[in-house]
C-alpha cells in the first residue's frame, strides 16, 4: 500500500501544484487529505480537522452527502455522457436548468452551463460582446471590476480579477479596468475621514466616476462578487449595492453578479442577489451547486440580455464539450434538493445568529483589529496594534502562522494576507459553530505567542 511518505515524494517529483507556496512544500512535504466525513477531513497521519472552509468554499453539504453520491452512480448507469450542442439536450440539463431558474429572480429564466466558475466568467465575457453588438453599440466593450476581487484563473476570469500578484505573471487582457473596493477596515487604516456608510458610497462612486473616464457609451459591464471572498471577505458597507446599482441602470451597464462562492445559499438565501436585491443581468455560479462533488458551473441569463442576444445570434458560437455534463446535472440537481430541505433557511436564521454571536466576539482577542461576519462567513483583521490597526511587520507572516496555529488547534481557516477567513458548511449545528470560534481563540492565541 502507498504511504505518506510515498505521496508525499510522488507528490514533490510530479504535481505542479496550482497556488501552492513552493518553499513551503518543499520544505514541509505536501499535507495529504486521505478522506473527510461530515464537516470533518483527515490528514494521511491520521490529524482530523474542522473544515472551516467547506473545501475551497464549495463543500457547503459537508463530504458524506450519500444521495448526492448515489445520483451520481445512478446517472452513470443511465447516460453517462451525452452533450449539449447541435440541438441535443439530456433530462437532467433540463431539469437543472428549470431548477435553478425557479431559484433565481424572476428575471433570469435562461442557463447556460460550463464546468467552473472561471469558464463561467469567460463565458460572460463572451455573451456581452455579442449583446452589444446585437443592441447596435458594438464600442461598448470596456469592463470595470474591482481591485483585489477574485474571478478566476482562465486569461479572462484571471484578467477580470484584481489580484497584483496574478497580474504579475501573465499580460492581462485588454479593456479590463479596475476600481477600488469596498473594504472599509483598510479605509479606518488609512485614516479617512468617513464614517461607514459614506464610505460605502464613495466606492459605489468610483464606477461612476470610471464609467465617465471611460465614455458611457464604451462602457460594457461591470463584474463583481457581492462579498469578495478570496479577497478577504469584503463585505460591503449597507450604503454600497443600492447606490452601484442605481450607477448601472444610469449609464445602462451590464451588472455581472459573480455569485460563485454566494450563489446555493451561503448567505441565507439561494443567491445573494436575492439578499442584496440586486437586478443582475448575468449570475455566474459554480462551487456549491454540486457541492463540490463533482465540477460544474455556469450563468444564468436575463430576460433583456437572452432576448436580444438571440435576435441577433441564430446560432451561440460558443460551448464547452462537458457544458451541461449528466452526471454532473445529476449532483446538482440532488444537491439542490437536500438544500431546499431547510438548509438554507437554516443558514438565514440559526447559523447566521450563531456567526454573530460567536464570531464577532473574537474581535476582542488582542491581535484582532476587525471581526466581521455575514451569513456564514466570516473574517477577522490581524492587527499588532488595536487602536492604530498596525499591521505586524513581514506583509502576510502574521496570516501564515495564524493559519498554521489554527491546523495545530484542529480548525481549517484560510489566509489572504493577515486577514483570516472561514466559510463553514451547513451542516454545523450552533454549538459547532462555537466549538469553531473556540479553535479559532486558541490559533490566535498560539499566533500571539509566535508573534511577540
Ligand atoms: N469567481 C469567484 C468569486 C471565485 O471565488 C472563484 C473561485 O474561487 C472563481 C470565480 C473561479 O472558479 P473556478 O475555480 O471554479 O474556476
Amino acid at each position: 500500500m502507498t504511504s505518506l511518505p510515498q505521496w508525499q515524494r510522488q507528490d514533490a517529483a510530479h504535481h505542479l501544484h496550482p497556488f501552492s507556496n513552493q518553499t513551503e512544500l518543499n520544505r514541509n512535504g505536501t499535507r495529504v487529505i486521505s478522506h473527510a466525513q461530515g464537516a470533518y477531513i483527515f490528514e494521511a497521519n491520521g490529524h482530523r480537522l474542522l473544515d472551516g472552509m467547506s473545501g475551497l468554499w464549495c463543500c457547503n453539504l459537508g463530504y458524506s452527502q450519500p444521495r448526492i453520491k448515489q445520483a451520481i452512480a445512478a446517472q452513470l448507469d443511465e447516460l453517462p455522457y451525452y452533450n449539449t450542442f447541435f440541438q441535443c439536450t439530456h433530462p437532467r440539463a433540463t431539469e437543472l436548468a428549470a431548477a435553478i431558474a425557479h431559484r433565481a429572480p424572476a428575471h433570469l429564466n435562461k442557463v447556460f452551463f460550463t464546468n467552473s466558475g472561471s469558464e463561467a466568467n469567460d463565458s460572460v465575457l463572451r455573451l456581452i460582446h455579442r449583446y452589444w453588438d446585437a443592441k447596435g453599440k458594438p464600442q461598448r466593450k470596456a469592463v470595470i471590476a474591482r481591485h483585489n476581487a477574485y474571478h478566476g484563473s482562465t486569461i479572462g476570469g484571471a484578467s477580470l480579477g484584481g489580484m497584483g500578484f496574478m497580474h504579475e505573471q501573465f499580460d492581462p487582457l485588454g479593456n479590463i479596468h479596475h476600481i477600488a473596493q469596498p473594504y472599509w477596515f483598510g479605509a479606518r487604516q488609512d485614516k479617512t475621514e468617513l464614517d461607514e456608510q459614506a464610505f460605502g458610497i464613495w466606492a459605489a462612486n468610483q464606477l461612476e466616476e470610471k464609467i465617465l473616464e471611460l465614455g458611457p457609451d464604451k462602457v460594457a459591464a461591470f463584474f463583481a462578487e457581492p462579498i469578495q471572498g478570496a479577497g478577504g471577505v469584503i463585505i460591503p458597507p449597507d450604503s454600497y449595492w443600492p447606490r452601484v446599482q442605481q450607477i448601472c441602470q444610469q449609464y445602462q451597464v451590464l451588472l455581472v453578479v459573480d455569485e460563485v462562492i454566494f450563489g446555493f445559499g451561503r448567505t441565507g438565501e439561494w443567491f445573494a442577489s436575492q439578499f442584496y436585491d440586486l437586478q443582475a443581468d448575468f449570475i455566474v455560479f459554480a462551487k456549491g451547486i454540486t457541492n463540490g462533488f463533482i465540477p460544474l458551473g455556469g450563468v444564468l441569463v436575463s430576460d433583456r440580455v437572452t432576448e436580444a442576444l438571440l435576435s441577433h445570434t441564430n446560432d451561440l458560437a460558443h460551448g464547452f464539450t462537458y457544458s451541461g455534463h449528466p452526471v454532473a446535472c445529476a449532483a446538482a440537481l440532488a444537491t439542490l434538493e437536500i438544500l431546499a430541505e431547510g438548509h438554507i433557511d437554516k443558514v438565514k436564521n440559526e447559523l447566521s445568529q450563531a456567526m454573530r454571536d460567536f464570531w464577532l466576539p473574537l474581535a476582542d482577542h488582542p491581535i484582532v483589529g476587525q471581526a466581521r461576519c455575514k451569513g456564514l462567513v466570516g473574517a477577522l483583521e490581524l492587527v499588532r496594534d488595536k487602536s492604530s490597526l498596525q499591521r505586524f511587520a513581514g506583509n502576510g507572516r502574521a496570516g501564515t502562522v495564524c493559519r498554521d496555529m489554527s491546523l495545530q488547534a484542529g480548525l481549517v481557516m484560510r489566509a489572504t494576507g493577515d486577514t483570516m477567513i472561514i466559510a463553514p458548511p451547513f451542516i454545523l449545528d450552533r454549538n459547532e459553530i462555537k466549538d469553531l470560534t473556540e479553535r479559532a481563540w486558541q490559533a490566535l492565541d498560539l499566533a500571539q505567542a509566535q508573534l511577540k
